[in-house]
């Protein structure tokens, strides 16, 4: 029998509240005995003891509890949430009651979310969505998380899937003809499966959107050593993250740090500068510099020469004259070809983070398109895997593999709001999961 399973629901830090959640068959008996009492009203807030089991009355806490029988609950099971004071204490004896029953036990991450899944309480996108959403740090990881909620993916993929069903049944109904002598000609289905992959190609085209949004725009520091990379990183940053040194090489590996700007998230690396060397230390520094330099979508490229200014090599790469406080020979012009800046005043770095802004705002312009469906990469994958489905059958000749092709275009769809294999497809998503979801 499938165990009744809590967790505590909010955060496990000193708080006026927290919420402990409790789902499955034994809820209710679990309330009764805690109570000693009835079942309160369902979905009504009401204010109850809660006693240690077999305790004589020894009372753990005085709070709200809502009781929400099954269907009408987040998991669909039955289900209560447990309005207990917050703290350390209160929680590790709730916990030590409740995992006195021998049908429950402690959730694992995500397991409240996969019950609701397995239920048809949800689909698979939306509670990404909600994971997404408590996981947002910043206001357009928020809007994006909130979206996909409530309009997102899980609208088109229902669309598709009739679609290709309705395709599928047609082939398979002429398969079945196909022995007798009056067999119907072979049906025709491509004007379906062309709009079909047009609109799963261009849902494909936004799939660069999620990372950029909720890892955060990529900015590398690249440049000579002992140019002021890791001094702009750490102005930026405005904590002493990685060591600033006039010995060249100091930074050897590569430094992450993130920075939430006017609501968008940058990630910005101080990178290990590439000269030629024979540290190992050093080499697989720049190694990694190089790897990151292609991933990036913007470069800042710094330079302390202005008698020496590299060449930006794409319009990705941007670059920065470091340093400007020492010297009193700039020239005008020079600002029109660098970014002009001093890690050392902090002049000119309000202004790279401006040009990023900028650059986060022109990238993400189909995002404001509400039409615009937005992936993350397991959907994006999956429906490219689909796509690759529906192009075959577009070409296939036989019946029976383009019956096989759509049926495998239809389980990508599936997967995406995880109606099929639950438990391989749930588990490993969920792992990211907090545990009270
Ligand atoms: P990196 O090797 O490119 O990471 O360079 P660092 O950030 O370690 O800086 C090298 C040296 O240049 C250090 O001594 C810094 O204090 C100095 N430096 C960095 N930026 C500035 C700046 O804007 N003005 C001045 N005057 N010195 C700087």
């Amino acid at each position: 029998m499938q165990k009744t399973i809590f967790a505590l629901a909010t955060g496990n830090q000193i708080s006026a509240l927290s919420v402990i959640r409790v789902s499955g068959k034994d809820t209710e008996k679990v309330l009764k005995k805690l109570t000693l009492k009835n079942t309160p009203k369902e979905r009504l807030l009401t204010l109850r003891n809660f006693y240690f089991p077999k305790s004589n009355k020894k009372v753990i806490d005085k709070c709200l509890v809502v009781w929400m029988p099954a269907p009408r609950s987040y998991t669909g099971e039955d289900c209560m949430e447990i309005y207990s004071h917050g703290g350390d204490a209160v929680f590790k004896s709730f916990f030590s009651a409740l995992i006195s029953f021998p049908n429950v036990r402690y959730a694992e991450h995500g397991e409240f979310s996969k019950r609701a899944i397995i239920n048809g309480k949800t689909d698979l996108v939306k509670a990404e969505a909600v994971n997404d959403l408590i996981n947002a740090l910043t206001e357009q990881q928020r809007e994006l998380a909130i979206r996909q909620f409530n309009r997102g993916l899980s609208i088109p993929i229902t669309e598709w899937r009739k679609e290709i069903i309705k395709c599928m049944s047609l082939v398979e109904a002429n398969i079945d003809f196909s022995d007798e002598s009056d067999a119907p000609e072979k049906v025709n289905i491509t004007k379906e499966l062309l709009i079909l992959r047009e609109q799963v190609k261009s849902a494909l085209k936004n799939k660069d959107y999620y990372e950029l949004v909720n890892k955060g725009i990529k900015v590398v520091l690249k440049g000579k050593p002992n140019a002021g990379k890791s001094s702009i990183f750490n102005s930026i940053l405005k904590k002493q993250k990685a060591i600033v040194s006039n010995t060249p090489g100091t930074t050897r590996d590569v430094i992450e740090g993130h920075i939430n700007f006017k609501g968008h998230a940058i990630i910005f690396y101080d990178t290990a500068g590439i000269t030629k060397t024979e540290d190992n230390i050093e080499r697989e520094g720049i190694r990694r510099t190089r790897k990151l330099l292609k991933e990036a979508d913007i470069i800042l490229n710094i330079t302390e020469d202005e008698n020496f200014l590299p060449k930006s090599r794409s319009k990705r790469e941007w670059l920065i004259l470091n340093k400007i406080d020492k010297s009193n020979k700039l020239k005008k012009n020079l600002e029109r070809k660098a970014l002009l800046v001093s890690a050392k005043t902090g002049e000119g770095l309000e202004e790279i983070l401006e040009n990023i802004h900028k650059e986060i705002i022109k990238k993400t312009k189909r995002l404001n398109d509400p039409k615009n469906i937005i992936l993350n990469l397991r959907q994006a994958k999956e429906l490219e895997e689909a796509q690759y489905n529906i192009t075959k059958a577009l070409e296939e000749k036989s019946e029976e593999i383009i019956s096989e092709h759509l049926r495998q275009a239809n389980r990508s769809l599936e997967r995406i709001i995880g109606n099929i294999d639950v438990e391989e497809v749930l588990g490993n998503i969920f792992s990211n999961f907090c545990i009270g979801k």
